[in-house]
């Protein structure tokens, strides 16, 4: 295999990813769904095992030992991705399951509380549901109602619209950094001046921006910024929720229990210090782990590389996908402004039937809404099939991809 013009040694990462090496009746596998779940390098699932093999018991700062040093591991996994992100300190991280739990967080501690009627929360028509649905209950809930920044012919944000929308009303603007279905990467600093010029807070789901690119929230500017470890190389029941110290400080806890108090009678109780107020009960210890072990992997790459390598095979799939005459690309041409997937539809093939025929040739995508569904409906169909990439794909692996859609379209079209 020729990777010489890519930026970074695929060759020796791939080595780290024994699954990449799986084969599927005599088919090595072809793994492009990485916006879903990325694949995991064996310096993380050692670091894990070793966790368990060596140091595993209850945090919380037990008296013995080993709660000593799980305690220790799990404290530095939050100075670690505190670091990673530009954050203040353990104080502005905390650990939850997931970026749906982490704005869950968000909007029931935050919004519940803060909302009310004549409120605005500013959202954007690319927005994955796990905001989406989730300012709007907290919405009808707190009588607040829901505003969506719209997306243009090219897969941009509309910032005049923008510009429009946010205002005094607004109480937080809540936008993706890295569309999902898109690849679009937003202006999320510009929206987060806006939301400030109007004394709204702002949100950024980072999901598909974390793993992918450089992030530093202080450069962004956002007052909360989520994101999952399992997109990055790390463990699933991870997450991250990034709030500003004083924000998280002022904030009520969102889930109540052990670990999380200061001090508790029979008529009330108090809160621990951040993070802790916010991680009730026996957190994820072995995935934060993890998380802090693919933090060091990633770096150890370069942030630059991996979105330089990702960008580069996005490009190469686009302009192969565009000269195939019948495939439509959803999201904005390729450049600065877009990241490393795309989500497309071949003319007279659903994208499930696609996505099955490519599955024949162990080319795993995949195909539906992406939780987008409104967004689907504005680009008026159904369901796309998305190729997303990461470090350890090949310009080869693509070419597999656009191979197999012929055989799509001998049985489907
Ligand atoms: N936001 C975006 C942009 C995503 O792509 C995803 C996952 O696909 C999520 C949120 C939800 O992530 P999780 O399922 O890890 O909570």
């Amino acid at each position: 295999m020729s990777h010489q013009n890519l930026a970074v040694d695929v060759e020796a990462i791939r080595d780290e990813f024994p699954i990449l090496e799986r084969e599927f009746d005599g088919q090595q596998v072809v793994y492009l769904d990485n916006a879903a779940t990325t694949q995991t390098p064996d310096p993380v699932v050692d670091a894990m095992s070793d966790y368990y093999r060596e140091s595993n018991a209850n945090v919380h700062r037990g008296i013995h030992h080993l709660s000593q040093e799980a305690s220790e591991a799990y404290e530095v996994a939050h100075d670690r991705v505190a670091e990673f992100i530009g954050a203040d300190g353990r104080e502005e991280v905390v650990f939850t399951k997931n970026t749906t739990e982490s704005e869950n967080l968000l909007a029931y501690s935050w919004g519940l509380n803060e909302l009310e009627p004549g409120d605005e929360v500013v959202l954007t028509e690319m927005e994955h549901h796990a905001s989406l649905v989730t300012w709007q209950q907290i919405a009808k809930r707190t009588g607040a109602s829901v505003e969506y920044v719209r997306v243009d012919e090219d897969g941009r944000l509309d910032m005049d619209h923008a510009r429009e929308l946010i205002g005094d009303d607004t109480a937080i603007v809540s936008a993706v950094h890295v569309s999902n279905t898109l690849g679009t990467i937003n202006p999320v600093a510009e929206l987060t001046e806006l939301a400030h010029e109007h004394d709204a807070l702002s949100f950024i789901d980072g999901a598909q921006a974390v793993p992918n690119q450089p992030v530093d929230v202080k450069e962004i500017g956002a007052d909360f910024y989520a994101f999952s470890g399992h997109k990055m190389a790390g463990p699933t029941g991870i997450g991250v929720l990034y709030g500003k110290r004083e924000l998280l400080e002022a904030m009520e806890p969102y889930l109540y229990g052990g670990g999380m108090i200061r001090k508790v009678t029979f008529e009330d109780s108090t809160w621990g210090e951040l993070p802790w107020k916010f991680e009730p009960g026996t957190p994820p210890i072995a995935e934060a782990v993890g998380l802090h072990a693919a933090v060091d992997w990633l770096e150890e790459i370069g942030m630059e590389r991996i979105r330089d390598h990702e960008q580069e095979l996005a490009r190469y799939a686009y302009e192969q996908l565009e000269s195939e005459g019948d495939v439509e690309i959803y999201g904005p041409e390729p450049g600065a402004d877009r990241g490393g997937l795309v989500s497309f539809n071949v003319e007279g093939v659903h994208a499930h039937d696609l996505t099955s025929i490519l599955n024949d040739h162990t080319v795993a995508i995949r195909a539906g809404d992406h939780c987008t569904q409104p967004l689907h409906d504005k680009l008026g169909v159904a369901a796309s099939a998305r190729a997303s990439f990461y470090v350890y794909n090949t310009r080869e692996e693509v070419d597999k991809l656009v191979a197999a859609l012929d055989d799509a379209r001998q049985l489907f079209a």
